[in-house]
């Protein structure tokens, strides 16, 4: 496969603009990385890994994520949860297209008692899609698979409407995500049955039929991924269930192929060879949180490490030495920044994504 030959603006997709780059994904047999973000300084690396790399980036917040960047500080949690996230967005929008690529803006699970975060940052969209003409996200997702099919997708059908109105997307949860991320998961039983970690084709094709007349909208399927990163062997991973969700759809509605458009959650760890295999099944978007925490982190320990005394005298006790400059925050949350950068960099590469900007 070659290079798309549309381009975009740079800065941040929405509405139709976010399919054309989800099509040149699927067409283009790569994915986007969708990365947790949770400060300007996490932002700001991924924007810089995306432009490295020269690839288009996905910026997405959890519910806590954006509590974080408007504050711990802040009393109301709620109001902190969609500030947070309005604020992140702000300084995306603002800041994404000087970084000279495309960037799909997003939040992540929402469990049933997570809506009303959903619902306040769609109020909040509403306000800046007046203002602006524009959506304030490119798509939110809500993730009620511990409801049954029925109720999960008559309330993803209400906030579909929403968000149509505003020309948003929507991202739904069919079947569990193994794991616990940020208080929302499945947990996993190593003897228990695990049917439940599996996404059924069959409700597949339900929610395509009962979603796509409202909007636009993409799945996150189950088939054996995992959140965070666990002892290998306790789930097996099966792109093959993704095959089969899109061939469903397919063959009952003689649509071309790949006819849904996937996010793959709980990728840490997981092999190079099933995440290429479940790119072909029209994965467009691979979720990243664990692994560039684990470097943002351990570039800290490693400085901390090098420069002990710097993180216990402003002076050297011993012979003076002003250690201002190595305490800097600046200083050790750059090796941060560029740690995160690195890991990130390595995702754009195992995702094929690396020199496929459509920003032109
Ligand atoms: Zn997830």
């Amino acid at each position: 496969m070659t290079k798309s030959t549309t381009t975009l603006r740079p800065g941040v997709v929405t509405g139709d603009d976010l399919h054309v780059l989800i099509a040149s994904c699927k067409e283009g047999n790569y994915a986007l990385p969708a990365v947790n973000v949770i400060s300007s300084h996490t932002i700001n690396a991924t924007l810089e890994a995306a432009a490295k790399a020269k690839s288009d980036v996905i910026v997405q917040m959890s519910n806590s994520g954006a509590q974080f960047v408007a504050g711990l500080g802040l009393q109301n949690a709620l109001k902190g949860k969609i500030l947070g996230a309005v604020a992140a967005a702000q300084h995306v929008h603002l800041l994404a297209e000087h970084y000279g690529v495309c960037v799909i803006l997003h939040t992540d699970h929402a469990n049933r008692k997570l809506v009303p975060w959903v619902d306040g940052m769609i109020d909040e969209g509403e306000k800046w899609f007046e203002k602006t003409g524009k959506p304030l996200f490119s798509s939110h997702m809500l993730d009620l698979s511990e409801d049954d099919l029925e109720s999960n997708l008559s309330e993803c059908s209400r906030v579909l409407k929403r968000l149509s109105a505003i020309d948003m997307s929507l991202e739904i949860e069919l079947g569990m995500t193994g794991g616990e991320e940020d208080g929302v998961g499945a947990d996993i039983d190593p003897d228990g049955d695990d049917s439940h970690l599996y996404t059924n084709p069959d409700d597949v094709l339900v929610a395509y039929e009962t979603l796509s007349p409202l909007g636009k909208f993409s799945i996150a399927a189950s088939f054996g991924n995992v959140h965070g990163v666990y002892k290998p062997g306790n789930v097996t991973l099966k792109p093959e269930i993704l095959a089969n969700s899109q061939a469903k759809v397919r063959e009952t509605h003689n649509t071309g192929p790949n006819p849904l458009d996937l996010a793959f959650h709980g990728g840490s760890g997981s092999a190079k060879e099933k995440i290429t295999e479940a790119i072909g099944y029209g994965v467009f978007k691979m979720n990243i949180d664990t692994d560039t925490q684990f470097a943002f982190a351990t570039a800290i320990g490693t400085y901390v490490e090098e420069n002990p005394r710097a993180f216990r005298y402003q002076l050297d006790p011993d012979d003076g030495t002003p250690y201002k400059k190595v305490y800097d925050p600046r200083k050790w949350l750059r090796k941060s920044e560029e740690s995160f950068r690195g890991r990130l960099c390595q995702a754009f590469e195992d995702l094929g994504a690396v020199g496929k900007s459509i920003a032109g």
